[in-house]
């Protein structure tokens, strides 16, 4: 029924496509075999991929898009963002309690613009403070009311009271408004419930918080926060409603805990050790490692925009998240592609890719996990992740090649979402 809706709407927008488009292709990488091929049609009827071929016939009156002097590739996957959290005014959590949440969500139709401008066509948005704000914003993206990337949302962080996912630091006796304690959770029962909760307000995958955090007042993320039992809990009960877990764990114990539980992915996995590199392998775990953003901690830190006791708490952790980044790549664990977007300024998330390649992966690797493996970890391969027939048409296009310098891909010139273009190359951006 959503799929319907989104078709119709964007074939009645104002920029949007001619029914049947015809793309060619100088050059098109294709993550599943990660392989580029060269002088290729990509046929795009409404929203979808109709056929991908050399030399195939165009259709009388198809619109065509000549991209045949560029790189073209499927639209990139953000699987960890916090597109609904409005303008970022420093990194202190407290700042939300200086706006309501109305403010916060309209704030945020321009963090969900720019990202996809960016040339991310999808997010897996992991996490709000202002509970169910990214519903908002993923339905008025889909209906068309407002230009941003497809999005997955989980709602509200499902945190011990306290804890990483938390509003924390106030006195005993402020009382917060609902949506900021809406996950806070104590028991494997309360787990339960806050599933069930947020399953029933539409959300399509389930954050937890396995560990403390870098960015909370009060938590370390050296600590351990859910135990196994109600990690188990969030997992067995999501899986009840058809959706997935991801779970934020530093802490090499807690990284293990979540992978045990049967969480999708590892959101961070920074100090990840060994055992935990083998148990991710063995289960089939996605690690989702965010290694660019430390780059915006320590620039807000020397501009003195991050409180203190959180860049205590990150300090020296930047670079082993590195390192066992690299490790984990050696391994041949699944890694998806994932940015904590938010902590950097919207529309960065393509800066991640170098370092990527930096730390380890091959240019192709960097590229599947932001496409194929981004769209394995949600469980939607069937239409996302690749340019291939029955697929959204989520196209983008570059100059150069990526596969040589990984850099080109932060410098997006064509951009469809759903069948639509917002980018033209060599023209302004579609901003209806
Ligand atoms: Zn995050």
């Amino acid at each position: 029924m959503k799929m319907l809706r989104i078709a119709v709407l964007a074939s009645l927008c104002a920029c949007a496509a001619a029914q049947v488009t015809a793309i060619k292709a100088g050059r098109l990488v294709d993550p599943d075999s990660g392989t580029v091929l060269t002088d290729q049609v990509i046929l795009v009827r409404d929203n979808k991929i109709e056929s991908v071929g050399k030399g195939l016939a165009i259709p009388a009156g198809a619109k065509v898009i000549d991209l045949s002097s560029k790189t073209v590739l499927p639209g990139f996957i953000d699987c960890h963002t916090h597109v609904a959290d409005g303008k970022s005014l420093g990194a202190d959590p407290f700042n939300v309690l200086k706006k309501t949440a109305s403010q916060i969500v309209l704030e945020s139709v321009v963090n969900a613009r720019v990202t996809l401008l960016s040339g991310f066509t999808t997010v897996r948005d992991v996490g709000t403070y202002r509970a169910l704000n990214d519903i908002a914003l993923r339905d008025a993206i889909a209906r068309g009311d407002i230009v941003g990337p497809r999005m997955y949302v989980a709602g509200a962080y499902i945190t011990i009271t306290g804890g990483a996912g938390a509003m924390t630091g106030q006195a005993p006796d402020i009382q917060l408004p609902w949506d900021l304690h809406y996950g806070e959770a104590n028991s494997p029962w309360e787990v339960r419930q806050k599933v069930r909760l947020l399953a029933h307000n539409g959300v399509d995958n389930i954050k937890v918080l396995s560990t403390g955090a870098v960015l909370t007042h009060g938590s370390s993320p050296q600590s351990v926060e859910f135990t196994p039992e109600e990690l188990q809990a969030a997992v067995e009960e999501a899986r009840n409603f058809g959706l997935r877990v991801e779970a934020h764990a530093h802490n090499p114990q807690g990284i293990k805990n979540a992978i045990r539980a049967g969480a999708a992915s590892i959101e961070h996995a920074t100090l990840i050790d060994d055992e935990g590199i083998e148990l991710a392998k063995k289960n089939g775990t996605y690690l989702d490692m965010d290694i660019y953003d430390e780059e915006c901690i320590q620039e807000d830190g020397r501009k003195g925009n991050m409180p203190l006791d959180f860049l205590e708490h990150d300090r020296e952790m930047g670079e082993k998240h590195r390192q066992n980044f690299r490790k984990a790549v050696q391994a041949g664990v699944k890694m998806s592609f994932g940015t904590d977007l938010g902590v950097c300024p919207y529309g960065t998330s393509p800066k991640q890719f170098a370092f990527m390649v930096k730390y380890g992966m091959t240019p192709m690797q960097a590229i599947q996990s932001a496409t194929t493996n981004a769209a394995d970890l949600l469980g939607h391969s069937k239409e996302l992740g690749s340019i291939k027939p029955g697929k959204y048409a989520d196209i983008v296009a570059v100059s150069g090649d990526p596969l040589a310098d990984i850099r080109v891909l932060e410098n997006v010139e064509f951009i469809m979402k759903d069948g639509k273009v917002y980018k033209e190359a060599g023209a302004p951006a579609c901003m209806q």
